[in-house]
């Protein structure tokens, strides 16, 4: 059973890295990557486990790219997460996020919603910081009988605390993975709201013109009619095949690692596709 696509403790997922491994394992998990939100923190701890556990590991990140109108997420895998220019410019997206939390606190406050930033951050794991940790401190503080509740009336796009952040292009993303010697992969297509046709399909192209090497075409929701059209997308563009999860623990309990929310089933192609074999992808 593989799985491309896990957040830890490090972004917004509730298991350390080294327990998310022992879960995987437990799951039934036998290939793993660790694909936290703008962050490559809890890769280390992650693969030290894998070792232990007999597990195949793949150090990964999920990049939170510029884009209207959904949602542009580029994953990256198998780069070196020691790199230097790769760390340098993670650190600088960490800084846009520490820039908005103290933002959306105002926004929250201003609602009336007594929250302060320690209280936020003491609900994160790591350095990474995110609106489900503000979700949290809303139902916790019972302003909300729900995190979804909580992004519904106030933390999504368009809600009274929502705050943009800076991000990186789309450009920018491929090629910080890529220059960090990694694989650089669309994630879960459909959230960025273009549909599964020929919006979408301009789009890949485009992204594939700028360097995008593969597609998650298999994710914890798609149906198999739209798998179907991701892999005839992938094939068309020349691009690798990826999937999985995007299990967050707690934070998203009906996603289960390595099958998602029931139908997920990511062949070992996905796992061959990146551990070898990448050469001229994307070029
Ligand atoms: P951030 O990176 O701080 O902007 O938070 C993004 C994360 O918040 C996503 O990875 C999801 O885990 C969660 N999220 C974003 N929008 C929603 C939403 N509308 N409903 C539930 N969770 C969301
Ligand atoms: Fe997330
Ligand atoms: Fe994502
Ligand atoms: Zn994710």
């Amino acid at each position: 059973m593989i799985d491309l696509h896990t957040h830890s403790t490090c972004s917004d997922g509730t298991y350390r890295p080294a327990d998310l491994v022992r879960e995987a394992k437990a799951a039934g998990v036998t290939h793993l990557a660790l694909t936290d939100h703008d962050t490559v923190e809890g890769v280390a701890e992650a693969a030290r486990a894998a070792r232990e556990e007999g597990i195949a590991f793949l150090p990964g990140v999920e990049i939170s790219a510029e884009f209207q109108p959904g949602t542009l997420h580029i994953l990256g895998y198998g780069m070196d997460a020691a790199d230097e220019r790769l760390r340098r410019s993670l650190s600088e997206i960490q800084r846009w996020r520490r820039e908005r939390n103290p933002k959306i606190v105002e926004r929250l406050r201003a609602l009336g919603l007594e929250v302060t930033l320690e209280e936020v951050a003491a609900r994160a794991g790591g350095d990474l910081v995110g609106r489900p940790h503000f979700a949290q401190t809303l139902l916790d503080k019972g302003y909300v009988k729900s995190r979804q509740e909580a992004f519904d009336l106030y933390l999504a796009k368009g809600r009274p605390a929502y705050v943009d952040k800076v991000r990186l292009s789309a450009e920018e993303s491929i090629a910080l993975v890529r220059d960090a010697g990694g694989v650089a992969v669309l994630a879960h297509p459909l959230q960025l709201k273009l549909g599964d046709g020929e919006a979408l399909e301009a789009f890949v192209k485009s992204l594939a013109d700028r360097g995008l090497q593969g597609v998650e075409c298999y994710y914890r929701n798609h149906t198999e009619g739209e798998e179907a059209r991701f892999l005839a997308l992938a094939k068309k563009y020349g691009l690798l095949v990826t999937g999985g999860s995007d299990f967050h623990g707690a934070n998203r309990p009906a996603i289960r690692l390595g099958t998602g929310e029931g139908r997920l089933r990511v062949p070992m192609r996905c796992w061959e596709g990146l551990v070898g074999g990448t050469e001229g992808l994307g070029d």
